[in-house]
């Protein structure tokens, strides 16, 4: 007899349940986060250079080329303006990167033509030149920080050669053109840092994330994880309208099996118990160590009949003659008393009444091999 209830699964089929639970740990909330400050931040820098641009331009009317810097410049300021509703739906999308790349090589071509018009190596905007690379050492990818640093470099080379009055020595172009190298270089080593620091950091919070929800001993989830995912799965059943069960697991004279055994024993024992309920549950169902030798199943989609079944079923898993025997109780979620309380405080009192049943029966057995709960 076959007695694993299946829950729904996922449209997509193969393994993957339908209420597969969020990790504490979201990576990519994580890394959202991080590219929307980075794009509101990165559009601000930029559209304060554009304004401070546009004031140069208007407080120098007689030089060349005022009329349609002007123009172009308040479309620059316009477009960048527009792109600030856009930063969330950016910074969750995965061409993120690939997005703020082609932005970043558009923003040197605007500075090289606005400098070129502006008089070329004389511009107080070549200074600007500098920025695009400043804004790729910061989220891009180490590949696209170089190619961005070589177009800086090719658009330095195209303002020099067409400067129309090229007075600089070529010791002042060869000065300019190696900050900018030695700029591009600095922006490269800071990308390979940051690309690194935020791998470590993303696998240090996940490494932590897990440390934090699991019980060292048996590799179950630690109470408090339990209990959320209990509140999380309650919330999951009644919105849509699904059973869910939980089961509740207690080790039959276990002060008696380590004063018997020792403790180094007693862990082990444990151990297997959390193993063998965690391989014996169906993948969408959590498995907790909830107090010293007290373990708790949630089981979605599990009617109080299911519930049972299951039961018969751990506790066939769990008996042999090396291990301490264990007693199930069970129940499930009441509709009308939908809380993860009550669901508690009925399956403990599912566990007390079998416990004192198997007490009876038990009566003139050993301890250790004890079977109770041979009704369901
Ligand atoms: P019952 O059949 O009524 O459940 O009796 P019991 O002896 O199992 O229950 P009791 O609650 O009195 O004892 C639980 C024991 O679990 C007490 C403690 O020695 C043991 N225990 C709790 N945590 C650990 C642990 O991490 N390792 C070991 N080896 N034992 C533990
Ligand atoms: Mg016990």
């Amino acid at each position: 007899m076959n007695f694993i209830v299946e829950g729904p699964r996922s449209k997509h089929g193969g393994d993957e349940p339908v209420s597969s639970i969020p990790p504490r740990f979201d990576g990519q909330q994580h890394t959202k986060q991080f590219w929307s400050r980075y794009l509101r931040v990165g559009i601000l820098v930029f559209t304060f250079e554009a304004v401070a641009t546009l004031a140069y331009l208007v407080l120098t009317p007689n030089a060349a080329h005022r009329t349609f810097l002007i123009t172009f410049t308040s479309i620059i300021i316009l477009c960048l303006l527009s792109n600030i509703p856009l930063t969330e739906r950016v910074a969750s999308a995965p061409w993120r990167t690939k997005y703020t790349f082609g932005w970043t090589l558009v923003a040197g071509l605007v500075l090289t033509l606005e400098i070129h018009l502006d008089g070329g190596l004389h511009s107080p905007l070549f200074v600007l030149l500098t920025l695009p690379i400043v804004s790729a050492a910061l989220a891009l990818e180490i590949r696209q920080v170089i190619v961005c640093g070589v177009a800086t470099l090719g658009e330095f080379a195209y303002i020099w050669l067409n400067d129309p009055a090229a007075q600089r020595s070529s010791s002042e172009i060869a000065m300019f053109a190696m900050s900018l190298l030695g700029l591009v270089i600095i922006a490269v080593g800071v990308s390979t840092a940051r690309s690194r620091l935020l791998d470590d950091e993303y696998h240090l919070r996940a490494e932590l994330a897990t440390l934090a929800t699991t019980d060292a001993l048996t590799g179950c989830l630690n109470h408090g994880a339990f209990y959320e995912r209990l509140e999380v799965e309650i919330d999951r059943a009644l919105r849509l309208d699904l059973p869910l069960s939980l089961l509740m697991i207690d080790i039959d004279y276990f002060k008696a099996f380590n004063d018997t055994f020792g403790h180094w024993a007693g862990d082990d024992a444990l151990g297997a118990v959390g193993a063998i309920l965690t391989k014996t549950s169906r993948s969408f169902d959590s498995v907790g160590r909830v107090g010293g030798d007290e373990f708790a199943v949630a089981l979605p989609t599990a009617t109080i009949a299911h519930a049972a079944q299951i039961a018969h079923r751990m506790r066939e898993a769990l008996s042999g003659d090396e291990r301490p025997s264990v007693s199930v109780g069970y129940a499930a979620l009441d509709p009308l008393r939908p809380s993860a309380e009550e669901l508690v405080r009925d399956a403990d009192r599912s566990l007390y009444e079998v416990k004192i049943e198997s007490r009876g029966q038990q009566a003139n057995q050993s301890p250790r091999t004890a079977s109770p709960l041979d009704d369901t």
